[in-house]
């Protein structure tokens, strides 16, 4: 019976399929045919049902200074094939593969660790020193994985909310640093990760939850998402606002996704003495902070957080979803085909938008 299955299910994959692919060195991205990818021994090819955009994509497909400078690096060179946040259906194995059968319905774990380092060996398999990510990008019709990635999905899980486990992890893993139940909590950037962590926060009972960002779109968003207090720091002092609601004190826990270097410092200010800092945003710039008055005298604790902890924050992120504490659809704000994919791009760089889903 498997057999026969397994062969029905290998004639009904096509030789050719439609994906996404960066082509060049510069602005933009292809919507053409290419080959369905081959698959090794531990490989799983994966029918993809839905995708989502990531902030990297958007710096690939733009081609900014840091597409210019990690993609090769992060990634391989092009032309290659765009995304990596994804959700779909098992249709072909390879001969060693046992962690998931064809059917299985699958998101995936994009950072994939050797096993073997001393980071590896360790307990800290999620900054692996030797960290790969996929061969080829998942914007295609067929996407292949490695077995180690493969995630299967909760028989309630949608393949739509199943593209947002990779950066629901991001903030499951960031959130778990520490325990803000009961406690005021300030979330500094309410980007598609700010917005997952404030329904974490949320569900782990905390207090109060100060949202900053500078768009008045994302922090409608963040209300949404269970925030609070709404500042945007265009408009109004985010030190201030948060000092003068804590009877002085700052925020406990303060989770600065914005990158911006400003921003940060001003994250720094707003944290209470002996409060945790946990920082997830990539600064394009250094970040100058006074040592004394924002780290040293305060006695913060300081965490850096990216990724997920392999597999850990999988499993911790599936029971918070199982268990109804928490729903994450509605970040989801945009859905497009893909061959819409340059309209998806516009809409994404405009930042008035939470998650974009793109659909085979
Ligand atoms: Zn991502
Ligand atoms: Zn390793």
């Amino acid at each position: 019976m498997g057999k026969s299955l397994e062969r029905l299910s290998e004639m009904a994959i096509p030789d050719k399929m439609m994906a996404i692919i960066k082509t060049e060195e510069k602005r933009g991205a292809e919507y053409r045919e290419t080959n369905v990818p081959a698959i090794g021994p531990n490989d799983v090819l994966i029918k993809v049902r839905a995708c989502a955009i990531c902030g990297t994509d958007i710096h690939i497909y733009q081609w900014n200074k840091w597409a210019a400078a990690n993609m090769r690096k992060a990634f391989s060179g092009l032309p290659r094939i765009m995304g990596h946040e994804f959700s779909g259906e098992v249709v072909k194995i390879g001969g060693n593969v046992g962690k998931v059968k064809i059917g299985d319905r699958v998101s995936a774990e994009t950072h994939i660790a050797c096993g073997q380092c001393y980071l590896c060996r360790t307990g800290n398999e999620y900054n692996c020193q030797q960290l790969k990510r996929f061969k080829d990008g998942i914007f295609g019709e067929y996407a292949v994985i490695p077995e180690y990635s493969a995630e299967k999905l909760g028989d309630n899980v949608s393949y739509e909310v199943g593209a947002l486990m990779e950066p629901f992890g991001v903030a499951v893993h960031a959130v778990g640093k520490t325990a803000p139940v009961g406690d005021t909590v300030a979330v500094i950037g309410c980007g598609p990760i700010g917005l997952l962590m404030i329904k974490v926060i949320k569900a782990m009972g905390a207090a109060k939850i100060f949202a900053s960002d500078i768009s008045d779109f994302r922090l409608n968003l963040a209300k949404k998402a269970g925030a609070d207090v709404l500042i945007n720091p265009s408009a109004t002092d985010p030190v201030k606002t948060v000092r003068d609601a804590t009877d002085g004190l700052g925020a406990g826990h303060v989770f600065e996704n914005s990158g911006n270097v400003k921003a940060a410092k001003q994250a720094f200010e707003l944290l209470r003495r002996c409060g945790t800092m946990v920082m997830t945003g990539l600064p394009s710039e250094p970040l100058v902070l006074d040592a004394g008055s924002d780290i040293v005298w305060k006695g913060a604790k300081i965490y850096g957080s990216y990724g997920r902890d392999n597999f850990t924050t999988w499993e911790l992120a599936k029971g918070l979803l199982d268990s109804g504490k928490v729903e994450i659809a509605s970040i989801i704000t945009n859905r497009f085909e893909f061959k819409d994919y340059r309209e998806a791009f516009d809409v994404a760089e405009r930042g008035l938008s939470g998650k974009i889903l793109l659909i085979p």
